[in-house]
């Protein structure tokens, strides 16, 4: 059994001074893996008066320096890459072969992309050609607390760590409880490419101690969070006193449409990127809302193909997907499956209980539910498992009211041949981010949602501004 119960701080591992143990538990034996410990206040004190007393230096370190860093830091991410999929897998349940390809390179590629994104950038420069005695400044906006979730550890970690060093600020990161073995990897990464001391430190806890602690603390500047709608809530509460930035990145329940000129893969596609990740991911594609002219070719397709995916341990190669992340959801998502059978929606696809011939392990059925309506809870709450809820519609301005009808806006999809009205649906839709056809978004694109799926955009130049304040100078001597 692993034991780490020590935190990062002020460029040491130290013994807690306020911990209590806590096992992380393998979601495919349901057994503990690792002891951490779950810090308490004198370390949240004590990570962010390292950082505050970094920060001085580390904003006005020249960008390059500071992007040189993170150069260093991507390569030793890489050289560690297995470990960190290794991790990844046995404490959050994706199948090591999904680990080692799509959770840990999501690392290096914001941090690439970042990288890209802040040498192309003017941190410093004239307001316009009419105002040279007017100066714009893009400085750090200080200590930033930095709360991630499970799901996606290190995409999230990067995500806000890579943004947080280029702009200059100096953070405390408190990964999630049920997956902190990746991030006291990169932890070591962090040290190993020569970030200053306090620039970076890493306290474990739950989100009642550790995670409210920098949510409240008066020398913490900003909190990014990614994770539940739930928390997002507390903290913005916690933070209200201090009147700290808050950058939230929430839940998503998004919309697929998929219109009668489709292309043929459509379907399958939505359905496996619903079941991705055992279903947990923020923008999972969970409402398929289908043209009735092809309903029920598209149901038959949807049941087959969720058939034909196959339930495994984490630890087993191949493609199939792992178990959810622990007792709490598998017992949310079996809540969900029993309340869209109650509520009326036509089973097409697993069900209740585990896969057949699994007793341990929070497996779960890989489900679909057709002929749902909008005020189903399957189609309005989050599942975060694999289940996916289907419903008909007949037309454009129908598919539109629908999938704006929620209280998320993270992503919509949209599948349809005719690229007029696929621009239309980018418009219409009230959500940060529309995919059209399959069409993964770019390199250094803004990922993020509107409403109640959050308010902050992370990834390339949009995610590093998140960590910069904008300072406006008159009077600025240009020669001098
Ligand atoms: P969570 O939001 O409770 O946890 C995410 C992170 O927030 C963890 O680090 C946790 O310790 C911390 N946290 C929790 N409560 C906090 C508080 N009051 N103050 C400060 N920090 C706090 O997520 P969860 O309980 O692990 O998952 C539950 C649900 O959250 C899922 O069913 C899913 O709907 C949603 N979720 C969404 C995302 C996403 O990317 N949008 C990620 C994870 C979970």
């Amino acid at each position: 059994m692993i034991e780490k119960r020590q935190f990062y701080i002020n460029g040491s591992w130290v013994d807690p001074k306020d911990g209590r143990d806590h096992q992380v538990i393998n979601p495919s034996t349901e057994e503990a893996c690792a002891t951490i410990s779950l810090g308490g206040q004198a370390d949240t004190d004590a990570a962010v008066a390292a950082a505050k007393a970094a920060l001085p230096a580390w904003m006005v370190t020249p960008v390059g320096d500071r992007i040189a860093l993170v150069e260093k830091l991507m390569d030793r991410y890489n050289t560690r890459a297995a470990d960190m999929a290794e991790a990844i897998s046995m404490e959050m349940g994706a199948p090591i072969d999904m680990a080692a390809g799509q959770q840990t390179p999501a690392g290096s590629w914001h941090l690439k992309n970042f990288i890209r994104a802040a040498k192309g950038f003017e941190f410093d420069r004239p307001l316009n050609d009419r105002a040279p005695n007017d100066r714009i400044i893009y400085e750090a906006v200080g200590v930033a607390a930095l709360i991630t979730p499970w799901n996606w550890p290190m995409n999230q970690v990067t995500l806000k760590v890579g943004a947080a060093a280029i702009a200059g600020c100096t953070m405390v990161l408190k990964p999630s409880e049920e997956s902190p073995l990746n991030a006291m990897i990169f932890a070591e990464l962090m040290d190993e490419a020569g970030f200053p001391a306090g620039v970076f430190n890493l306290v474990n806890g739950d989100g009642v101690g550790v995670g409210t602690q920098l949510s409240a603390h008066p020398d913490v500047d900003m909190v990014s969070f990614t994770g539940s709608s739930r928390a997002g809530r507390l903290i913005s509460k916690s933070a209200a006193d201090t009147l700290k930035r808050v950058h939230l990145e929430l839940g998503g329940k998004g919309a697929n449409i998929i219109f009668a000129d489709a292309d043929e893969k459509a379907v399958k596609r939505g359905v496996l990127h619903c079941m991705n990740n055992t279903g947990q991911s923020c923008n999972a594609p969970t409402r398929m809302l289908v043209q009735r002219d092809i309903y029920d070719q598209a149901v038959e397709i949807a049941a087959e193909t969720a058939a034909k995916v196959t339930v495994g341990s984490a630890s087993d190669e191949g493609r199939h997907i792992g178990p959810v992340v622990n007792a709490v959801q598998f017992e949310k998502i079996q809540g969900m499956i029993e309340k869209g059978i109650e509520e009326g929606a036509r089973l097409i696809a697993g069900g209740p209980g585990r896969p057949e011939g699994m007793n341990r392990g929070y497996f779960i059925r890989p489900t679909v539910f057709a002929d749902c309506n909008n005020d189903m809870t399957i189609m309005r709450e989050e599942i975060f498992g694999p289940v996916l809820s289907m419903m008909p519609f007949d037309t454009e301005e129908e598919a539109i009211k629908i999938a704006n009808d929620t209280v998320y806006g993270l992503t919509n999809y949209v599948q349809t041949q005719d690229g007029t009205r696929a621009n239309r649906l980018a418009r219409a839709l009230r959500s940060g981010m529309v995919e059209m056809n399959g069409t993964s978004r770019g390199a250094g694109a803004p990922f993020g949602g509107m409403k109640q799926s959050g308010n902050g955009r992370e990834g390339g130049l949009w995610g590093i501004e998140d960590f910069l304040e904008i300072k406006s100078v008159s009077g600025w001597k240009p020669d001098a």
